[in-house]
Formats: C-alpha cells, sequence, structure tokens
C-alpha cells in the first residue's frame, strides 16, 4: 500500500464485486450485503459508525472490525470446511462394468469389502449410490440386493450409523417385484430425464438413458405406490437427472414443463462434460461456455417463474450454491465445495474393488487414465484412503484461499472447483480459474441468484429460493 493511501484498519476482510447495478460485498463466513456506491464509498472512508443506518448491519456480518465476533467468525469457518475431517459420507458404487461387450458385476467379496470399509467412516451418516458403467444395475439385481442386505444386515457393524441407498438405473429392466423391493429396503431411485419425448429419444444415442415411455412410466408409477403406501411425498420420490445436448439448448421450456408435468420435485442443469464422448458425440451434441450459460439464464428464469405460478420445483445447481447464500440452508450440506469433497467426503468403488476420490475420478480411470486411482479396497483401510497423497493433492488444489483470481472473488465464499475436472479439461490440477467452463458456470449461477436476490422487495422469489434449501431441492 502507498504511504500516502488511506488507512483501510477499520475495516473487516471482504471481497465485493458489482451485482444488478450494485455493489455486493462478502466475507469468508458467508455473509453478504448489497451497498449503493455512495455506501461503499463511506464504508471504505471509515464513515459507517454508529448512527449510520447501515452500522448494525454491516458490523453484525463482520464487515467492520470494531465489534467483530473473531469467535463466531471462526466457527462459521470451521463449519464450512468441516467436511474435510467429518470422514466420507458418499460411497459410489460400481455394481457391474460393461467392457469390451461383456458385463462385468462386482463379486460379493469386494462389495462386502466396500461396506466394510465405508463403515470405518467417522460420519454419523453413510450413502451408498449404487449404478452401473455402460451398463445398466438392474440386470444384476441380485448383487444390488446383496449389497443393501450386507450393509443393513447387522447392527454391529452400522453402529448406529444413518443409512441410505440410491439405485442409479434407467429403469429399462424395472419389474414390479423388483420395485417393491427397492421400497420396502428404502433405496431410492434416481433416473435420467432429458425433457419430453422427442428430445429424451434423440439424446438416447449418446447416454445411457431409457426409453422416455419407460421412464415416465415408472416415475409414475413409484410417485403413486409411495402415495398408497402414505409415505411422504417430500421425502420419497424419484429424481431424474438431465443430459444437456446441443438439442436441449433451444428447449429450455419444454424440458422445465416435462419435469413439472411429471412431477419431479428437482431439476438439475450442468452442461455436458468431455468425459465419455468421443469426438463425433462430442461434434454432434457438444457446445460452447456462452451457448450454455444463456440456456441456464433463460432455463433458471423459467422454473421460478413455474414457481410463482404454484409448481414446486428446485433447480439443483442453483440450491447448491443457495445453501451457503442463505441462511435457511445447511452449507455442511452441499456438493460444490472448497475443499472439495474428493476422496475426504465422497469416494467411488470400480467392480474389481478399485477406489476413487469420488464418481468423477473414477470415470476418468474409466476413459483410460488411471492417475486418480488409490488403490484396492481390499488391501486399504479408509484412513490410508483419505491420507492419500493424491487426497491430498485435490484438496490443496480445490482451496480458493490459494487460487489466483478465486482468492479476490467475491463469489468465493459460495464456490468450489473440482480439481478432476479441471485436470480432463486442462490437463492439470490447478488450470487457470476464468478460462475454464466450471468457473463461468459458477460465477454465472451466483450473479443470476443474487441479482434475483438484490430485489428485496420481491419476498416471494426470496420465499422460492429457501425452500430449494430447505425443501425437496435440497441435496440429499
Ligand atoms: S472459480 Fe471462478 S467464480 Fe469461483 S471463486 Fe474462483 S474465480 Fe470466483
Amino acid at each position: 500500500m502507498p504511504a500516502d493511501a488511506p488507512s483501510l484498519d477499520h475495516l473487516g476482510f471482504f471481497r465485493f464485486g458489482r451485482v444488478a447495478g450494485k455493489v455486493l460485498i462478502t466475507t469468508d463466513g458467508g455473509a453478504w450485503a448489497f451497498l449503493s456506491e455512495p455506501e461503499l464509498a463511506q464504508l471504505l472512508a471509515g464513515d459507517v459508525a454508529a448512527g449510520h443506518p447501515r452500522f448494525a448491519e454491516l458490523q453484525r456480518g463482520g464487515f467492520l472490525r470494531a465489534g467483530l465476533d473473531l469467535d463466531a467468525l471462526a466457527k462459521k469457518l470451521a463449519r464450512r470446511i468441516g467436511h474435510v475431517a467429518r470422514g466420507p459420507e458418499r460411497h459410489v458404487v460400481t455394481i457391474s462394468r460393461r467392457t469390451g461387450g461383456k458385463d462385468v458385476g462386482l463379486d460379493r467379496g469386494t462389495a462386502e469389502r466396500i461396506v466394510d470399509v465405508a463403515f470405518q467412516s467417522r460420519s454419523p451418516s453413510v450413502s451408498f449410490e449404487i449404478r452401473a458403467d455402460g451398463g445398466e444395475p438392474l440386470l444384476d439385481i441380485e448383487a444390488v440386493r446383496h449389497l443393501v442386505d450386507f450393509a443393513r444386515g447387522s447392527s454391529a457393524r452400522t453402529a448406529g450409523k444413518t443409512l441410505a441407498f440410491t439405485l442409479v438405473s434407467n429403469l429399462s429392466a424395472m419389474t414390479t417385484e423388483t420395485a417393491e423391493w427397492l421400497i420396502a429396503n428404502e433405496v431410492a431411485v434416481r433416473t435420467w430425464l432429458d425433457g419430453p419425448a422427442e428430445i429424451h429419444d434423440w439424446n438416447r444415442t449418446y447416454t445411457m438413458a431409457g426409453a422416455h415411455a419407460d421412464v415416465v412410466g415408472w416415475i409414475e408409477w413409484f410417485d403413486r405406490r409411495y402415495r398408497d403406501l402414505g409415505m411422504d411425498p417430500e421425502v420419497r420420490h424419484v429424481d431424474a437427472s438431465m443430459t444437456t445436448t446441443r438439442r436441449t439448448l433451444a428447449a429450455w421450456r419444454e424440458v422445465v414443463d416435462e419435469y413439472v408435468a411429471r412431477g419431479l420435485r428437482s431439476i438439475e442443469l450442468r452442461p455436458l462434460g468431455p468425459l465419455g464422448f468421443d469426438a463425433d458425440a462430442w461434434e454432434a451434441i457438444g457446445y460452447g461456455a456462452e451457448e450454455y450459460l444463456a440456456f441456464y439464464a433463460r432455463a433458471l428464469d423459467y422454473v421460478v417463474e413455474r414457481n410463482r405460478r404454484g409448481a414446486r420445483l428446485a433447480e439443483r445447481t442453483a440450491a447448491g450454491f443457495l445453501t451457503s447464500i442463505l441462511a435457511s440452508g445447511d452449507s455442511a450440506r452441499r456438493e460444490i465445495l472448497s475443499p472439495c469433497s474428493a476422496g475426504t467426503n465422497e469416494l467411488a468403488y470400480d467392480v474389481d474393488g478399485r477406489v476413487f476420490p469420488g464418481e468423477e475420478a473414477r470415470r476418468v480411470d474409466a476413459s483410460g487414465d488411471p492417475i486418480f486411482a488409490l488403490g484396492n479396497v481390499r488391501k486399504l483401510a479408509l484412513a490410508d484412503i483419505v491420507r492419500h497423497p493424491t487426497v491430498r493433492a485435490l484438496a490443496a488444489a480445490s482451496l480458493l484461499d490459494a487460487q489466483p483470481m478465486c482468492a479476490d472473488c467475491w463469489n468465493k465464499p459460495f464456490c468450489g472447483i473440482s480439481p478432476v475436472s479441471t485436470y480432463v479439461c486442462a490437463g492439470d490440477l490447478f488450470g487457470q480459474r476464468p478460462r475454464t467452463l466450471e468457473c463461468k458456470e459458477h460465477m454465472a449461477v451466483s450473479r443470476a441468484l443474487f441479482a434475483l436476490l438484490a430485489n428485496e422487495s420481491d419476498r416471494d422469489t426470496r420465499r422460492i429460493l429457501e425452500d430449494w434449501t430447505t425443501g425437496s431441492g435440497r441435496l440429499r
């Protein structure tokens, strides 16, 4: 700082940017406020003191050094990075994998070892996401049943942990008997729905989704059955993921309408990643960052508009950011985190028992690059896995405080990056933030949400966004 520069000693630490014609200031603890340009000038000049209309609010938020509650700030910071020490909660298990036209399944011994290792976690809750790579887990329903039965089988093994199971399926091989077993065993179902039949079935050439008629038929069946059994539809419902192809971009309205029409509680808008698509496929379905961001802005606006008209549909990417932007959200329950969750909070297991720091890392391996493999679950204890040098490298590379540009970005308290994704796109774990699609996407999502929140008189929109962090749009 030049010798004649005004002292800023009266300020707490915050970052700022301009959103919706206002100045947005944010702290590491996640406090934020909109200021006018004159108010920012007053704050910097030290003119926001007792008697100023914004004094109490800015002092409470930690924007002023006077009266700064350091203990409260430390608690908020600890909570935001607490996932690193909580132990792996999410365990993604590949139950079968198609290679060279043949399906290879997870053997019983390896499945049991995965469960045992998962239960070594200190996390009070453990969730298993059961899926297939290039195939369909329902084709090996006995393996699915064995994993669930074994995990639930012994209270000594679970040691009081809360268990959750999700089957990720295209539903093409679903039967009434299997569906009843899933409900009876509290296994949630997640599938793929890319929009109305015309778009969904066109996309299927490039995805693992089932036929549109099967998917919507089973969504309706589960919905009806959950209600018949008196289950709370807020808790028990089928979730769907969406693959956004070039064909989807112009159909944002139709896609959102389809989700509302099918009674789904949330939609997850994410850009297509390059993993799993060859050059020809990418040529047919890929697109640039600007095209995706224009699609996202329109689709998000339309989701909010449908909610204003009475629908209950949360956008899950937005909901992830809102959990740390709004006090109503539980910032511990997020997927977009800094440091990232890879290896510390999420693990993935391939059919051969190899362990990876998350499903994205396992998919990098499936595409032919074993760089993120941590070893085999049959030989490792959980402590070896979470302390593995690769897990440490991923945590360090995703710490935004240490990233050029992120360290100064107003969105830093709410953002998170995936070094695995950066590795795929840029060839190293760090990349150059502003050049990555992830950074552009996260900036656009936060900017859109804060633009909605900037209109303080719009209580209706605020209520809708809060509902996304506490209702069925919240991450589970
Ligand atoms: S990734 Fe981009 S949006 Fe996120 S904190 Fe870094 S610079 Fe900001």
